[in-house]
């Protein structure tokens, strides 16, 4: 299913790529739990299958429906995120290339970058991805494959402009790669405004449960699609099929949770800011972040994350994690459940010591779907 789909998102994330099983009409797709396929004769395959790891008709129910909610020509799902990533970067830059990464890029996506690839051959230039003169410049003095960016970003929920970095990226001969972990399809589609690979850690709200962890690829060209399913059948992170299926069970309700995500961290969000203990809250909603317009402008809502940064420093900060009581304490976010974390010492612990550094002072929250009174008390109550 190709972009211009008559049919609604949500339509699309309980339908797309789950027929009803044609065997005995199950109205969900069956998990099926299976290395290899029966062949009708040597090279006789009933539907294309041979072997799971190539292809396994519970991953490419996840896949189709990927592909019809981001809009590419082919999606491919993953055993994690970071594997996508992996994947990515190995199959569209070669050693000796080089690229621009976000300087607040996720923790995991630079120790990937500077730990196991830069010494596999490939040189990486961290810029504020949200500043297009920077990346236009950076570019100027250093060709790159390609421009990565993440918007918003984890966790300082930066937004950077993508249909501007695509023209840039585009102008110079690179790719641009969007990493859309925070915002789901359902508050942005980064190929339609230009880029040319989506990135997700579908651990997230893809998933939405906390139940499973995956990753996924969508791509706009043909060709590079092609490629990285080769890599990713020669190399064999994928996605099982009970996970695809858990990740498809997620989707289905993809839509009414981000709303009420969105509902909920913008009242978080007002919240914070008028609290004394607060020294600045990072929102994307708010009509003072320095990305909103351009917020406003390619995303259909600000999404459930929501970072600020304590007055009290950076023992304050570790201090209120531990104060809440419906805001569990642990890494992840996008989950149904709300969860609280200091990333300087937790999900960014990787960047510490970096150009990609993060305040100590700052605390995440991935704002969940209790009720959201309870989740102001909480945090009221956390923050004393
Ligand atoms: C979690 C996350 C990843 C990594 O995904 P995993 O599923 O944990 O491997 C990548 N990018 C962002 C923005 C993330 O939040």
């Amino acid at each position: 299913m190709q972009r211009h789909n008559p049919d609604g998102f949500d339509t699309l994330a309980i339908h797309a790529g789950q027929e009803p099983d044609p065997l005995t009409g199950a109205v969900i797709p069956p998990i099926y739990q299976v290395s290899t396929y029966k062949q009708d004769g040597v090279g006789g395959l009933r539907s294309g299958y041979e072997y799971s790891r190539t292809a396994n008709p519970t991953r490419r129910a996840l896949e189709e429906c990927l592909v019809a909610l981001e809009g590419g020509t082919q999606a491919l799902a993953f055993a994690s995120g970071m594997a996508a990533e992996d994947a990515l970067l190995r199959t569209a830059c070669a050693p000796g290339d080089h690229v621009l990464i976000p300087h607040d890029a996720y923790g995991g996506t630079y120790r990937l970058i500077d730990k196991v690839l830069q010494p596999w051959g490939l040189s990486y230039q961290p810029v504020p991805v949200s500043d297009p003169a920077a990346v236009r410049e950076a570019l100027a003095s250093r060709p790159a494959r390609l421009v990565w960016a993440e918007t918003p970003t984890n966790p300082l929920l930066s937004i950077a402009d993508i249909s501007v970095l695509a023209q840039i990226a585009h102008d110079s001969g690179a790719l641009l790669v969007v990493d859309n972990t925070f915002a789901s399809p359902y508050l942005q589609q980064p190929l339609a405004l230009g880029a040319d690979v989506v990135v997700h850690s579908t651990t997230k709200y893809l998933g939405g449960h906390s139940d499973v962890l995956g990753g996924a690829l969508v791509i706009a060209d043909a060709g590079l699609g092609d490629r990285l399913a080769f890599h990713q059948n020669a190399t064999g992170a994928v996605a099982g099929p009970f996970d695809s299926w858990l990740t498809l069970r997620g989707i289905k309700t993809l839509g009414v949770r981000m709303d009420r995500h969105c509902g909920s961290a913008a009242r978080v969000a007002d919240m914070l800011v008028s609290h004394p203990a607060v020294a600045e809250v990072l929102y994307p909603g708010l009509a003072t972040h320095p990305g909103h317009e351009v917020a406003v402008k390619q995303m259909h809502g600000f999404g459930g994350i929501v970072s600020f940064r304590v007055r009290g420093g950076e023992a304050e900060a570790v201090a209120i994690c531990g104060r809440t009581r419906l805001f569990t304490l642990g890494e992840s976010l996008g989950g149904v459940e709300s969860l609280i974390e200091h990333p300087g010492r937790m999900t960014h612990a990787s960047v510490s010591g970096s150009a990609l550094e993060v305040p100590g002072d700052l605390v995440r929250l991935s704002v969940g779907l209790e009720t959201c009174d309870d989740l102001l008390e909480d945090l009221r109550s956390a923050l004393g």
